[in-house]
C-alpha cells in the first residue's frame, strides 16, 4: 500500500488529504470549495508536506481560493504548515483555547529534539528519530489564529454552511471539530485516530466522549478522522471504547494503589490480544494513563515529555519482540 496523502472528494466540492497510516506526524487535512472562496481545514507537520497538499488541492482552488484556515487544534501536525496557506487576506480560526497552545512547542524545538536524538545511540534517540525525523521541521513557528471564539462558531464561505464546535479540552486544550450538515461531514482533527492509539494529551476522557456522541448524534455518511483512513460511526465507537477502557483501567488499578508507572505497563499488557493491540504506536497508552492520573489526583505532576517518550520507547521496544 502506497503510504503517501491522496485527495479524495468525499462530498460535493469537499475533499479529504488523508495519509492511509497515520503514524506519528502524518495527519490529515480537508477543503471545503464554495462558490469563489474555499475552507482549508488543518494544515500539516511541514512546509513541503502543506505544499504538496496545495499542489493536489490546485485545480479545486483555481476559481475559488482558500480565504479561510480553521486549525482544529494546535499540535504541529496539524498547524505547522499555516505560514504556507495564511496570507494577510486568509482567516486563519481556532478555539481561543487552541490558540494559547499554538507557541508552545515551535518547529525549532522539535528540529533540536530530532538533530539531538540523531547524535544519540539510545532506545529514545531512535524511538524520535523514527517517530518524527522525516518531516523537516525548518519553517517558521505556525501563522496564529486570527479569529477565535469559545463553544461554537458558524461560517458560511462561499455558500457553505460550516459549524466548528470546541469539545475540548481532551486530546489537546482546545479540540474543535468541523460538522458540513449539508454534505454529511465531520472533520474531526484528533478526535479520531483511526488504526493508531488515541493520545489524551489534557481530557477528561469525558470531554471525548461527549464528542463521539455529538459526532454519533449528527450521523454524519463521511468522517474525516486527524489520522488513518476515512471512517463511519463504527470509528467513533471504537475510539469510545478505548477511552472508556482507558479510564476504566486507570481508576482501578488507582484505587488499588498502583503508581502510574505501574498502571502503564499493567494496563498496557491487559490490552494484549484485544482490538486495542493491532493499533499503531500502541504505546501512547504511557500518555493516556499519565493524562488520567492527574484527573484521579490532581497533585501527580505532569510528567517531562522526555520522559513519556523513553516510557513509550521502552514499551515500544515490548511489542517488536
Ligand atoms: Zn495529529
Amino acid at each position: 500500500m502506497s503510504t503517501d496523502h491522496r485527495s479524495i472528494e468525499v462530498a460535493d466540492g469537499v475533499f479529504a488529504y488523508v495519509h492511509p497510516v497515520g503514524g506519528w506526524g502524518w495527519s490529515n487535512a480537508g477543503l471545503v470549495v464554495g462558490e469563489g472562496a474555499s475552507v482549508l481545514v488543518d494544515t500539516l507537520y511541514d512546509r513541503p508536506l502543506t505544499e504538496a497538499m496545495l499542489s493536489a488541492f490546485g485545480s479545486a482552488v483555481a476559481t475559488a481560493p482558500i480565504t479561510t484556515l480553521v486549525n482544529t487544534h494546535a499540535n504541529g501536525d496539524h498547524c505547522f504548515g499555516n505560514s504556507v496557506v495564511a496570507l494577510p487576506s486568509v482567516e486563519v480560526i481556532a478555539s481561543a483555547a487552541s490558540a494559547e497552545e499554538f507557541s508552545e512547542l515551535p518547529p525549532a524545538t522539535m528540529a533540536f529534539l530530532v538533530d539531538a536524538a540523531r547524535n544519540e545511540d539510545s532506545e529514545l534517540g531512535r524511538y524520535i528519530v523514527e517517530s518524527f525525523g522525516a518531516f523537516d521541521f525548518s519553517g517558521p513557528p505556525p501563522a496564529a489564529p486570527t479569529t477565535t471564539f469559545s463553544g461554537r462558531l458558524e461560517r458560511e464561505v462561499g455558500g457553505k454552511h460550516l459549524q466548528l464546535v470546541e469539545f475540548g479540552p481532551a486530546h489537546t486544550k482546545g479540540d474543535l471539530v468541523v460538522h458540513l450538515a449539508e454534505q454529511g461531514v465531520v472533520f474531526t482533527g484528533d478526535l479520531l485516530f483511526i488504526g493508531g492509539t488515541p493520545i489524551l494529551w489534557d481530557g477528561p476522557v469525558s470531554n471525548w466522549l461527549r464528542a463521539c456522541e455529538q459526532i454519533e448524534g449528527w450521523a454524519p455518511e463521511v468522517i474525516v478522522p486527524g489520522h488513518g483512513p476515512l471512517t463511519d460511526l463504527d470509528g467513533v465507537r471504537a475510539v469510545a471504547r478505548y477511552l472508556e477502557a482507558v479510564e476504566t483501567g486507570c481508576a482501578e488499578r488507582f484505587s488499588a494503589g498502583m503508581t502510574s508507572r505501574e498502571a502503564i505497563a499493567d494496563l498496557d499488557r491487559s490490552f494484549d490480544h484485544t482490538e486495542f493491540s493491532e493499533w499503531g504506536d500502541r504505546e501512547r497508552i504511557a500518555i493516556c494513563v499519565e493524562t488520567c492520573w492527574r484527573h484521579l489526583d490532581p497533585n501527580h505532576p505532569v510528567a517531562p515529555i522526555m520522559e513519556l517518550f523513553q516510557t513509550m520507547a521502552a514499551l515500544a521496544g515490548r511489542y517488536q519482540r
